[in-house]
């Protein structure tokens, strides 16, 4: 079966309909998301009105999830994200609200490649920041997974265990990554609705659970319309022109 794996769509609903035809396109039966449906884009609602069905309880939260339902203290969020989240406060509609609120900090999938699915780290689901082997290896220490996807920092990125040493890579486009069954993996599949890698393009990953292959997709879509919708619903202006540079 082919898996796809989505992570920090951000409410940019331009994103997501680009890497669902995409998804549609190459014949994947599932869908895992990994969180922060909302937070920063201007289509919360409609966001997760179009993914609840399609991933069918295969999905966990972000911290951008939580702080939108009253569920985590912004405090510690930049002032421009507070303004987004504060946003998509008022604008959550209460079916959208009750989805948030009731989604888990963990999902895992048995099947013939057994993984697990958060959103920041096996160590810490909804908060921490894996951006070097070092954070990696205080996960694969904390937890006995196999294979681990990810997201949360919106940078596609591979780390690989074997026994205690860890190693980080970047994880780039339309390259094949094979799992070797000898290796334990934590894999990020970078960000749908907000890049940061400097590549603005819509970010997700397919698993081949028989082939045991993973592959990462990188679209374009019209990050204008996405932008032109922040600008005219008052959300930070800087937040819409990361969308172009990808940062
Ligand atoms: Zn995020």
């Amino acid at each position: 079966m082919r898996i796809a794996i989505i992570s920090d769509v951000h409410a940019n609903l331009e994103a997501l309909e680009v890497v669902l035809a995409d998804i549609r396109q190459r014949e994947c039966e599932q869908i895992v998301c990994l969180g922060d449906f909302v937070g920063y884009g201007p289509d919360p609602n409609a966001c997760v009105d179009r993914l609840a069905p399609l991933v069918d309880g295969r999905r966990v939260a972000g911290n951008h999830d939580r702080a939108a339902v009253g569920k985590l203290d912004i405090t510690f969020f930049n002032p421009f994200a507070q303004a987004a989240i504060r946003w998509t406060q008022r604008t959550l509609h209460a079916t959208v609200q009750q989805y948030l609120r009731d989604l888990p900090a963990e999902w895992s999938q048995d099947g013939p490649l057994p993984f697990l699915a958060v959103h920041a780290s096996p160590r810490d689901p909804i908060e921490e920041y894996v951006l070097d082997a070092a954070t990696a290896a205080a996960s694969f220490r904390h937890r006995a997974f196999a294979v681990c996807f990810h997201g949360h920092t919106h940078i596609p990125a591979l780390f690989l265990a074997s026994g205690g040493d860890v190693a980080g890579q970047p994880f780039l486009p339309d390259e094949e990554v094979r799992l070797d069954p000898q290796l334990r993996y934590l894999i990020n599949v970078g960000s749908v609705g907000q890049p940061r890698d400097g590549d603005p393009r819509a970010a997700y990953a397919v698993l081949d659970e028989e082939a045991a292959t993973v592959r990462l997709f990188r679209l374009a879509y019209p990050l204008e319309r996405t932008q032109e919708k922040m600008h005219r619903e008052g959300l930070p202006a800087v937040l819409a022109e990361r969308l172009s540079v990808g940062r």
